[in-house]
């Protein structure tokens, strides 16, 4: 006898009743129902864009267990609470757990007592976990972050490569859906070759986010921006990545010197500092988290609202994958990178300590090199973004970015630029930044008299600048694609075919140098039925009642304040005032299990204080 498979409207239904959302969001829809049809099924979307519910919806209404694989425990822990707090029954097996403690979850997932497992990859190479696995009835294996299974993507992880052996080993083939934010070709073509996905339904959603202001700021004074930044907006939780642990102690110092609730996290520290930092990060104990890139994969926490790069991070995908930590609940966010030009040379140090083979040496120097260009880019930071991913936009401004908030008026930089590239040019298109920016600054320094560019009619042409802000201007003009560096520890600079249009005249260069967005726009997502929740609509005193209330269910509940209600749905009740039960019902966020458990302590607030 053939399933019934499943409609849209019963995983609608689902949504709403567990859940409290009215909608899927846009690419949610499409994978559900790819996955209720039974394909394979790749789901691709950024970092807060709504992956577990994908895999969650249809685990409520296909028969038997869906089996997650998920690379951290921490992260197990937070999705299985927020599930068991919703009502839907779920467990994870791991390392914490003693011996009887997992007897008794494989108990009840053969009792047909469960309908999601949590697991680590790791677990899948025992044999006696496949033996139990094999007895029972799996329809669904979610692969979630399964970026990892591939060595192009940024956290490679070998047992993911046993996902695939397991899953054909399962005496009945279950549906396997895979997510991540990672969607470069190469980590796409891995994905499905490694996990093995028949015929996979590919779907790839809304990389750029709305709801981030995305800022890069070159020559800050990082420390005294940072130290600003975590006071005027100290109540807000916020991630502060640098790439040393050294930096990441002295900031934590420093911020802890001026009084502000930080916390910090970095390899150095051992497991339990590490794990009371982030549960005090999580319970908002710690408001500011000072960290190195260690911290973060797992980290569900819904209401970040900035991150801040003390440094560039080594890649556009490490970097959408950090910045993404900000803002997952869809407010207004702000994820500034700091930017200097010593960034460039830790970055490289740390490819060159890293003894790899020569081609994935060039791979990680070019992805460096993107990572560059969107450091020096004057266009959309949005935009860069969904052009690295290969998504559309219609070259339609975010509105909202350091780029297109900058003010400041164009400046026809048409000489400059071509006084640079007759420079490089009469240089033979053979050296880097630094000696093309030497030779025009007119230094006689040992290489340039050396090589006799001395001589040069280009030697000493722009003098009035210092090497330093001739460098930049190269460096933006290489983001702009005038000019190409070779890839290497020593690139060489080289004329586009832009350049050369600029050099004979026929075209202008225009620049600016990019400024930080300091207006947040209100986001569009997640507002739905036209409640205005900008922040003067929303009554800050009830608010603040409410985020108590929660904080007290919370403590009671042993779990993070955002998995009982997070800060959009207390937001919209704090508009809304809902008075009765179905008022209640309607805010989004508030699903029937939830509403049964907490909505009575809220709405005997309304009731009774308002
Ligand atoms: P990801 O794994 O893609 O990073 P999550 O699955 O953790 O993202 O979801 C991020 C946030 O979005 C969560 O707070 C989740 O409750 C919320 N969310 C997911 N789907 C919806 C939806 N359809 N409507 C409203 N909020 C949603
Ligand atoms: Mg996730
Ligand atoms: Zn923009």
């Amino acid at each position: 006898m053939k399933m019934q498979v499943p409609t849209m409207e019963q995983a609608q239904a689902e949504l709403q009743k567990y859940y409290g959302y009215p909608d899927f969001r846009e690419g949610q829809k499409k994978i559900v129902e790819s996955l209720l049809e039974g394909r394979d099924t790749l789901g691709i979307m950024p970092t807060g864009g709504g992956k577990s519910i994908c895999y969650q919806v249809p685990a409520l209404l296909l028969p038997g267990l869906t089996l997650v694989i998920s690379p951290l425990i921490s992260l197990m822990k937070d999705q299985v609470d927020a599930l068991t707090t919703a009502g839907i029954p779920a467990a994870f097996i791991n390392s914490t757990l003693s011996g009887k403690e997992v007897n008794e979850r494989i108990r009840a997932a053969h009792r047909g007592e469960l309908k999601l497992l949590y697991v680590a990859p790791e677990r899948l190479e025992l044999d006696w976990f496949r033996l139990e696995m094999a007895e029972l009835s799996i329809s669904c294996v979610a692969v979630d972050e399964a970026h990892c299974v591939s060595q192009w993507g940024h956290d490679f992880r070998t047992s993911y490569l046993s996902v695939s052996p397991f899953v054909e080993e399962l005496p009945n083939r279950p549906i396997l859906a895979a997510f991540t934010a990672t969607a470069t070709p190469e980590v796409m073509e891995d994905m499905v070759r490694l996990l093995r996905l028949r015929k996979p339904g590919v779907f790839m959603t809304g990389l750029g986010r709305d709801n981030l202001a995305m800022s890069v700021l070159r020559g800050e004074n990082k420390r005294e921006f940072v130290m600003d930044y975590a006071a005027t907006h100290s109540h807000q939780p916020g991630i502060i990545y640098a790439a040393t642990r050294k930096d990441v102690d002295d900031l934590h110092q420093r911020l802890q010197g001026a009084g502000i609730a930080v916390g910090r996290y970095h390899a150095g520290m051992n497991d339990t500092e590490r794990a009371d930092s982030q549960e005090g990060f999580l319970y908002d104990d710690i408001r500011v988290m000072v960290a190195t890139n260690a911290f973060g994969m797992g980290i569900d926490k819904s209401n970040v609202r900035y991150v801040i790069h003390y440094n560039m991070p080594k890649n556009m995908e490490a970097y959408v994958q950090e910045a993404g930590r900000a803002g997952r609940d869809g407010e207004t966010s702000e994820c500034i990178l700091l930017f200097s030009a010593q960034d460039i040379m830790t970055q490289k140090f740390l490819i060159e300590q890293n003894p790899q083979d020569p081609e994935r040496k060039a791979n990680e120097y070019r992805k460096l090199q993107s990572m560059i260009d969107y450091c020096y880019t004057t266009r959309c930071l949005r935009n860069a973004h969904l052009d690295y991913f290969g998504e559309e936009h219609g070259d339609k401004p975010c509105g909202i970015c350091s780029s297109c908030t900058d003010e400041r008026e164009l400046v026809d930089m048409t000489v400059d630029a071509q006084k640079i590239f007759s420079c490089i040019h009469r240089m033979r298109e053979r050296y880097g930044v630094a000696l093309v920016a030497s030779v025009l600054k007119g230094s006689r320094n040992q290489k340039v008299v050396q090589y006799g560019f001395d001589k040069l009619p280009t030697h000493g042409m722009m003098s009035g600048k210092s090497e330093k802000e001739i460098s930049e201007i190269i460096n933006v003009l290489i983001s702009e694609g005038y000019l190409a560096l070779s890839e290497g520890q020593y690139p060489v600079v080289r004329l586009q075919l832009p350049a050369a249009e600029v050099l004979r005249g026929q075209r202008e260069v225009l620049q600016r140098v990019a400024r930080p967005s300091r207006t947040g726009a209100s986001s569009s997502r997640d507002r739905g039925r036209g409640h205005d929740l900008s922040p003067s609509a929303v009554n800050e005193t009830v608010f603040e009642q409410l985020r108590l209330i929660r904080r007290e269910l919370a403590g009671r509940e042993h779990v993070p304040s955002y998995i009982i209600f997070n800060d959009a749905t207390l937001r919209e009740m704090s508009v809304v005032c809902p008075q009765t039960e179905s008022a209640m019902l309607r805010v989004k966020g508030v699903g029937e299990v939830k509403y049964r458990k907490y909505g009575k302590e809220f709405l005997d607030f309304f009731q009774n204080e308002m």
